[in-house]
This record gives C-alpha cells, sequence and structure tokens, in this order.
C-alpha cells in the first residue's frame, strides 16, 4: 500500500495509473478487504483508519466555481487541507493559493510552475522574519488590519502590495474571526494614511465573512463595506486595484452566496474594468472530497450483548464503539471546526450489504485516546450487530481534519488513498500529467 500514501510535503509525483482507478467507493472497499486480510495475518498496522480522497470532486467544485463566479479567481486556502495532491491538482487549474505562513508558501513554491504572483499572504499579523522571507520568495501579496504591521513591513519589505483587511459581519458564522482580525472602519483612515506616510503601497480590500457561513447575504454589506474603503483609499491617493472577498463558502449555499455576491459587486462595483476580484475558499474545494473509514477497535455493551445497561431509557445510548481515530486526530475537527459527524456502516460482519431491517441501538462513537473528550459522536444510531472489527465512514472529511491532526497517545494520522472516480476523472489525470510534464498544467 506505500505507494498510494502521501505524506505532507511528498513532492514525488504518484503513479497515476495506480491511483487513479476506479470509483471513491470501490478504494473505500478493497482498503477495507486488504486491511480485513491483513488483519487475519495479524500484520501490523492492518487496521489503520483510512481517508478515500476523490480528486474529481475537487476537480467538479472547480468547476462550479468558474460557472458561478466566473469573474473571481479563487485563491485556495491551503490551511484548510494542504494536501499534496489537492494543491497540484489547483496549480494545475490556475487557482492561487491563500497561505498563512511562510511553510504554506514554500508548499506551494516547491509544487513548482506557481508564480509567486498567485499567492496572497493572508495573515494580517505576521512574524517580521515571515515578512521578509516572503519578500525574498517573491511573495509581495499580503494583508494588514493593523499600524504595527505597517511599521513591520516597511521595514522588512517596502515593496509589498497591501491588501487591508477589514471587519465585517461575522455574526452567522460557525467560525468567526471578527474577534481577532479586521479593520473596523472607522480606523481605516487613518491605517491609510499611516500607509501613505510609510511610502507603503496599499492595492486592495479584503474580508473574512467567517468560516461556515450559513447567511450568505452577510456578502452584501461586507461587499458595501469594501466600497465605502475603495472610496477612503481615493481620497487618500491610493488606486485600489484588488477586491478579495475571503473565504466561508458552504457547499449547500454556494449558489446562493455566489447569486449575492455577484449582485452586490454589481451594484457596488458597477466600473470594475481595473479591478481584479479574488476569494479565498478553503472547505469549499476539499470538504466533500475526503471519507474516512474507521475500523472498531473495541466495544462496551451489556454483556449478553442484548439487555440495555443503566440507564434503561431508549434514548440513552447502549453501546459505546471505540474507533482508531478520534477528536486528536482527524475527527479534531469537532473541536476546532464545531463539526457534527454522521457515522454510517461501510462494513459489517464481513460484508459491505447492511440490511435496513437490520435491529438499531442508540450508541456512542469514541476515539482511541485515553481521554474522555475523545468523543466522535455523543449519540448516534447503529445496527445492533455491529462488532468489533466492522468498519464505519464519515463523509464531508476534508476540511479542517487531516492538517490540524496530532499524534497524542502515540496514534498515527490516518493515510490518504486517492481516486479520481466518477465524473471529472479524465480531467483531473490530465490536468496532474499536464503539470508534471511542464510545471505549468492546463
Ligand atoms: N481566508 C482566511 C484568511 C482564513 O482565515 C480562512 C479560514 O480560516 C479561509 C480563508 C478559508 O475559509 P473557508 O474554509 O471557510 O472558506
Amino acid at each position: 500500500s506505500g505507494d498510494s500514501h502521501a505524506q505532507s510535503g511528498d513532492v514525488i509525483f504518484p503513479n497515476l495509473p495506480a491511483l487513479f482507478q476506479g470509483h471513491p467507493d470501490v478504494h473505500l472497499r478493497t482498503g477495507i478487504m486488504n486491511a480485513s486480510r491483513a488483519a487475519n495475518n495479524h500484520e501490523a498496522d492492518a487496521e489503520q483508519a483510512f481517508f478515500v480522497a476523490d480528486l474529481s470532486q475537487v476537480y467538479r467544485q472547480h468547476q462550479r466555481w468558474k460557472s458561478c463566479l466566473p469573474e473571481i479567481q479563487p485563491f485556495y486556502a491551503i490551511k484548510c487541507n494542504p494536501d499534496p495532491y489537492v494543491l497540484r491538482l489547483l496549480a494545475a487549474l490556475g487557482a492561487g493559493f491563500d497561505c498563512a505562513s511562510l511553510n504554506e508558501i514554500s508548499q506551494v513554491l516547491n509544487l513548482g510552475g506557481v508564480d509567486p504572483s498567485r499567492i496572497i499572504f493572508a495573515n494580517p499579523c505576521k512574524a517580521v522574519s515571515f515578512i521578509r522571507n516572503a519578500g525574498k520568495m517573491g511573495v509581495d501579496m499580503m494583508t494588514f488590519d493593523n499600524a504595527d504591521e505597517l511599521y513591520k513591513i516597511a521595514r522588512s519589505h517596502p515593496r509589498a502590495k497591501l491588501v487591508i483587511r477589514i471587519l465585517t459581519d461575522d455574526s452567522k458564522s460557525v467560525c468567526q474571526f471578527g474577534i481577532k482580525f479586521g479593520a473596523p472602519l472607522d480606523v481605516v483612515p487613518g491605517l491609510l494614511a499611516k500607509a501613505k506616510e510609510l511610502n507603503l503601497d496599499v492595492v486592495g480590500v479584503s474580508f473574512h465573512v467567517g468560516s461556515g457561513c450559513y447567511d450568505p447575504s452577510v456578502y452584501r454589506d461586507a461587499i458595501m463595506r469594501a466600497r465605502s474603503v475603495f472610496n477612503m483609499g481615493k481620497e487618500l491617493g491610493f488606486e485600489f486595484n484588488l477586491l478579495d472577498v475571503g473565504g466561508g463558502f458552504e457547499d449547500a449555499l454556494f449558489e446562493k452566496a455566489a447569486g449575492y455576491l455577484r449582485e452586490a459587486i454589481d451594484d457596488y462595483f458597477p466600473e470594475r474594468q481595473h479591478i481584479k476580484i479574488i476569494a479565498e475558499p478553503g472547505r469549499f474545494y476539499v470538504s466533500k472530497a475526503f471519507r474516512l473509514a474507521a475500523h472498531i477497535i473495541a466495544r462496551r455493551a451489556p454483556l449478553d450483548g442484548s439487555a440495555p445497561p443503566l440507564p434503561e431509557d431508549a434514548d440513552q445510548p447502549r453501546v459505546m464503539y471505540y474507533i482508531n481515530d478520534g477528536v486528536y486526530g482527524a475527527f479534531n475537527c469537532i473541536l476546532f471546526d464545531h463539526k457534527v459527524v454522521h457515522p454510517y456502516v461501510l462494513s459489517m460482519g464481513g460484508s459491505f450489504h447492511v440490511a435496513a431491517s437490520e435491529a438499531k441501538h442508540v450508541s456512542s462513537v469514541w476515539g482511541p485516546t485515553c481521554d474522555s473528550i475523545d468523543c466522535v459522536s455523543p449519540k448516534t444510531v447503529l445496527p445492533a450487530g455491529l462488532q468489533v472489527g466492522d468498519w464505519l465512514g464519515f463523509d464531508d472529511m476534508g476540511a479542517y481534519t487531516v492538517c490540524a491532526a496530532s499524534q497524542f497517545n502515540g496514534f498515527e494520522v490516518s493515510n490518504v488513498i486517492y481516486t479520481a472516480g466518477g465524473m471529472g476523472a479524465s480531467e483531473v489525470r490530465n490536468a496532474l500529467k499536464a503539470f508534471a510534464a511542464d510545471g505549468h498544467g492546463l
């Protein structure tokens, strides 16, 4: 299985034919069958949990982006999932990248074929060494939201193209950033005047409505605020040419959000021939593309397998399942990203078919560490016959999962198996091949 697994930072191009056969379901099944076979032979790591990443899903999201927001160039927020093959695919498809640190910048530039102008250093509070080294690497575009940042940039990268990050209404988002970042509109004129005084070049405005935005109408208010900052810039002698509408795009609400954005941009920026519009989507691209298969390694159930433990309340979990990935691993999204996961049965008793008539129990699902915070699902309904050795599946595991996984208690971060099944598979193959061949992609 070694060549089908990639570690972050691995720059060896994969053996395409081996990795891109079939649909993600096939990969899930073969992964489970291989693991089960290995488990019977008592091989190490036999039951290890694994992701299946469907790169054609990333491709389809890109097509969806282009058809809904053709004017806006996506700069993928790599913090969301810096998977090397996702990055290569998006590089090949012509996306830009939002980097938060020097390591992220290096990772993108090490792909080869990505010009530093396709990177925005979108962290308003950076270490001086990061600013200086970004400049040395040719990355000029960076955000700021405070005066100290301007002094630091004036000293360490005076040619930078600055983007002022403004505060917007993030009250409708799952992860709110306004408490930490974003200049309120009343301090913007002072900041822009300071930038002028320091001879710095401010080229545009950015905002972030918060990650996981469930009220896409907030984009309209954000664009209105950006417009007023463009006007403030003009008054101070700047000619802004960049509008960065940030991230926060939720898969289910994407078309709606795109509609609000298009309309607001038309209303507030009717004259925009000289304005480049970019965005920093993260979860939109990868959330659905990764699924996780986890193995039930232990179970706490009534001795005879039937009588409910105390309390005898049908609503309370009767059975506790322990799986081999948890909140210190891929499921850190439960703690950091407020995610609620819904386990389902992938295989039971060696079969991939679970009869709908199968009796069910209210159950709970736990991670493998010795910490009781390591709870994946406090209450879920699962078949009563589920046992140690069976496999659970989790969908939508691509965003803010593997990137923040730790090895607490000595458990390894789950590997990724790649596929490009379904619609877009051949485009993915061609894009990656072209990127590998000449470093430029499509
Ligand atoms: N841009 C910035 C500056 C961010 O901090 C984040 C997320 O933390 C993103 C973009 C990506 O957000 P999302 O994944 O919600 O699209």
